[in-house]
């Protein structure tokens, strides 16, 4: 099969954050983009459990992809199916090609209730995490230094 891109775009919210989450803990946790994207914004640490990982891309983002993925390959099939249909129309073997259910593409969303802003001072940047862990306390997503709670 050849290679295709599938392109999704991550909405931001309305402060102009966009929404991660730790695949170790599952904690959800907003950045700004540009921040995520900075030079010298080397590891992105969860809030939570304070550890590092490669990815923090939502689940829906991973079950939107698989869906788009899904819907890019059945839509070929269909295409292929289609010409093969053409191409026999009058030849003893006969095919048809019946059009694929669409998986369905569901929008990512880009809010998280109670989430509030969050001054990581060690960075000069800031963060949107849950008002829990604000309140009990949490690491600074851009160097994993421990803020403390805002009780
Ligand atoms: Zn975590
Ligand atoms: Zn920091």
């Amino acid at each position: 099969m050849d290679e295709f891109t599938i392109k999704i775009s991550i909405p931001t919210d309305d402060d102009g954050f966009v929404l991660l989450q730790c695949p170790k803990c599952g904690e959800y946790f907003k950045l700004p983009p540009n921040d995520i994207e900075s030079d010298d914004v080397v590891d992105i640490y969860c809030p939570l459990c304070g550890l590092v990982s490669d990815t923090y891309i939502t689940e829906d983002v991973i079950e939107l992809a698989k869906a788009k993925a899904l819907n890019k390959v059945l839509g070929d099939f269909y295409d292929e199916m289609k010409k093969l249909e053409r191409k026999t129309r009058n030849s003893i073997i006969q095919v048809k090609a019946n059009k694929p259910q669409k998986e369905e593409e569901i929008p990512i969303k880009s809010t998280i209730d109670s989430m509030e802003i969050v001054d990581f001072e060690c960075c000069n940047r800031q963060g949107k995490i849950r008002h829990l862990l604000n309140y009990c306390g949490c690491y600074c997503p851009y160097c994993g230094g421990q803020k403390d709670g805002s009780k």
